[in-house]
């Protein structure tokens, strides 16, 4: 059974429940997606059994023995990363740089060269609860959600090999092209979303992604007592669309010290509420299975 947790935006809490419904009893596989800013490694320090190097796309490169200064590809690239750097040498913005090749095209020297990004990497080990894979893109380089489909493909393999039944996912925020690779082929989604007008919108968005792919859906209302006006209204927008919610959580600082000290709410707190309710969903979940 494949369940990603995802959300419309980032900062609801998504990455907190990911790590407690990894944290129960279960043993489980635990796939960090969320590449441009994994950080469930931090908290469960996983061992380095393989590593993979993912390609993101390509930059261009100069060579300054050949380029002539002209400032012709200067003036094509429309990415606006090309400029000439003060010694008047031409200068790349790799983070600008799309990778389109067309400034090596047109270099009448042959001065630019294209390089592939391979500082993103795909990790997999042992973390305290099962088996771990997560993927870290270097900052710039491209998010297609290819990444995220390699850190899936093992996440697969290595829980077959370890005959792990549960794949936890923590997948990206927002609705792009690595929330589709997130949540292509799961058997449930669940949608943390907040009580705000802005959680609100995101979490429509989110459920139209996921209805789309006819996945089940559920949600998570975290913070729900910061504004119940707007979580009745969640819970509203829910029942009309055929949506379980799985838990209202309150706020408590007891999520933030648990992180603090490296733990899942689950592992810091097991007798608390927010625990209890965690354990409950997933037990919903489990229940309801395929
Ligand atoms: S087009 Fe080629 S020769 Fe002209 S400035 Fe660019 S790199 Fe240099
Ligand atoms: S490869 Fe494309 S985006 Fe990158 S510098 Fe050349 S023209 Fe600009």
């Amino acid at each position: 059974m494949e369940i990603a947790v995802i959300s419309g935006k980032g900062g609801t809490g998504k990455s907190f429940i990911s790590a407690a419904l990894a944290t129960l009893k279960e043993k489980v596989l635990l796939a960090d997606c969320d590449v441009d800013a994994a950080n469930l490694y931090l908290i469960f320090e996983p061992t380095h059994e393989d590593e993979a190097i993912y390609i993101a796309g390509e930059s261009a490169v100069i060579d300054h023995k050949k380029c002539s200064r002209c400032g012709l590809c200067i003036s094509y690239c429309r990415f606006d990363a090309l400029s000439f750097d003060k010694e008047h040498k031409v200068d790349v913005n790799e983070t600008n740089c799309d990778g389109c090749r067309l400034c090596a095209k047109i270099c009448p020297e042959k001065a630019i060269v294209m390089i592939q990004n391979d500082k993103s990497r795909m990790y997999s080990g042992t973390f305290r609860n099962g088996k771990m894979v997560y993927g870290r893109l270097a900052p710039g380089e491209e998010n297609s959600g290819k990444l995220v489909n390699m850190v899936r493909d093992k996440a697969k393999k290595v829980a077959k090999e370890n005959n792990l039944d549960t794949i936890i996912i923590d997948g990206p925020p927002g609705i792009g092209c690595a929330v589709i690779s997130s949540i292509t082929g799961v058997d449930h989604a669940v949608i943390v979303t907040e009580p705000t007008i802005s959680g609100m919108h995101d979490l429509k968005r989110t459920f139209e992604v996921t209805d789309k792919f006819n996945l089940k859906t559920w949600v998570i209302i975290n913070k729900y007592d910061l504004n119940e006006k707007i979580s009745k209204e969640v819970e509203q927008y829910c029942r009309g669309k055929n949506i379980q919610v799985l838990a209202n959580i309150a706020f408590d600082p007891g999520v933030v010290q648990a992180m603090v000290n490296k733990k899942s709410i689950t592992e810091y707190a097991p007798n608390s509420v927010i625990s209890q309710q965690i354990e409950n969903a997933f037990q919903k979940i489990n229940t309801h299975g395929k």
